[in-house]
């Protein structure tokens, strides 16, 4: 397991799914040390699941997903079914390649916060690469977990009927508004 520590409040772990599409491997990232939030728990890798759970403990608060693309949320299900920490996310019903299985407990809705005592998240709508892809915004260290929507080393891909060029850009003046002057 190859954790690393981003910044006092961000962790990264990588899943071991690398190949073209993913890069190095989905990216799940733990906000948080005393009330963690999980970000994208990745494919369904039930190591990697349980590296997420001996790294969180008890401190596991809250799952959110980005998009439920096969290589982002359903380890969010092992996850929450492992732990009983409930699942945050947005459904589409639009796209040929999703996880179906996935069970959001609460539907999240374009400028929501959600608030713990070390840290604050606003969420995103930024459909585009997935029409019900989610960015979340670290308003305390002014960091934006883009998902899919902004990849490192390669272009997004934007596969129609639930993929949309032209949600995809309007989805970055949505980010644009976050970025401090
Ligand atoms: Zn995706």
């Amino acid at each position: 397991m190859k954790i690393t520590k981003l910044t006092p409040i961000i962790r990264r772990l990588t899943a071991g799914n690398s190949n073209m599409f993913t890069g190095p491997g989905t990216n799940s990232y733990l906000l948080g040390e005393n009330e963690v939030t999980v970000i994208d728990p990745g494919p369904p890798m039930v190591n990697h699941i349980e590296d997420l759970i001996s790294l969180t403990g008890k401190s596991l608060k809250q799952i959110l997903i980005t998009h439920t693309h096969p290589d982002h949320s359903p380890g969010a299900s092992i996850l929450k079914e492992m732990t009983g920490v409930p699942l945050y996310g947005l459904t589409t019903e639009s796209s040929r390649k999703r996880d179906e299985e996935i069970d959001i407990d609460k539907i999240l809705n374009h400028g929501d916060k959600i608030k713990t005592s070390e840290y604050s998240i606003e969420v995103i709508h930024t459909p585009g690469h997935a029409s019900n892809h989610l960015c979340y915004f670290l308003i305390d260290e002014n960091t934006l977990f883009t998902g899919d929507h902004i990849m490192d080393g390669s272009t997004v891909v934007i596969a129609p009927p639930d993929g949309n060029m032209s949600e995809y850009l309007k989805s970055f003046w949505e980010i644009s508004k976050r970025i401090p002057n």
